[in-house]
């Protein structure tokens, strides 16, 4: 049985003072979502205070990049100790904004997931396809593509430490959510791509789907055999549309 895990990334987004307002909000009601983890990744520059406020409770800490790095001369770069030190469980590695914006490589992505596990922590490896890619039918190449640039480098047992994430870029921050059918086809080929490797990470592996999922289209999203969570960025801005997507997972 795969324990969904609902995160929130919150980007380049809030203030000091924001910030304390939503996690107050995410405390208050915490409670009331029952099987999900629960997960926030603000930006870097908040983890300490985070960090804090959430001590105690079930909400775990993730970070939205890190280093390739151990340590060194790498300005304006994390590593994985330093995301240790304030407590961080999870790292998110390749999102397409790092991909597609900041010109990550599949192969920068890949030392990145491995600095991360090398570190304790456990990465969320995000995957998916441009619109231009699905329109030209290649979207589980591409996704396959971006797996495999980790397997083939550290093996696919790595995988068993992990959250891979499914994104459709053209999901993300548009309002235009994947159909359940749609997303459900992308994680199934996910899980039987690595399944071909080793049925058995396959088998505990979470897939989280992540592309303006909301309060309203997380239930539909989630009751899919293999979507077990949400990267959830937008909708994680506001406690109360985060916690009821938590709630939507069960
Ligand atoms: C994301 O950035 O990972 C994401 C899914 O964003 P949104 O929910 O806003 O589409």
């Amino acid at each position: 049985m795969r324990q969904p895990i609902i995160a929130g990334n919150w980007k380049m987004n809030g203030s000091l003072e924001s910030i304390r307002t939503l996690v107050s909000g995410l405390k208050d009601g915490i409670r009331d979502v029952n099987s999900a983890e629960m997960a926030v990744c603000p930006p870097a520059a908040y983890l300490a205070e985070v960090s804090s406020l959430i001590t105690g409770t079930t909400i775990a800490l993730g970070a939205q990049d890190l280093s390739n790095a151990a340590s060194g001369a790498y300005t304006g770069e994390i590593s994985g100790d330093m995301l240790n030190d304030f407590n961080c469980k999870y790292v998110i590695v390749g999102h397409s904004e790092r991909r597609n914006i900041r010109g990550e490589s599949d192969e920068l992505v890949a030392e990145k997931f491995k600095a991360a596990q090398d570190a304790g922590l456990t990465p969320i490896l995000c995957v998916g396809e441009l619109l231009e890619e699905r329109e030209d039918g290649i979207t589980e190449a591409v996704c396959a593509r971006q797996i495999d640039a980790v397997t083939d480098a550290y093996g696919v047992s790595v995988l068993e430490n992990s959250i891979i994430a499914y994104e459709p870029v053209w999901a993300i921050g548009t309002g235009k959510t994947a159909t359940p059918e749609q997303a459900q086809d992308v994680h199934a080929f996910i899980r039987g791509h690595i399944a071909s490797q080793d049925q058995s990470v396959a088998d505990g592996l979470r897939i989280q789907y992540g592309g303006s999922m909301n309060a309203g289209n997380a239930a539909e999203l989630l009751a899919q055999p293999d979507i077990d969570g949400g990267l959830i960025g937008g909708a994680s801005l506001k406690a109360d549309d985060f916690l009821a997507i938590g709630r939507a997972a069960g």
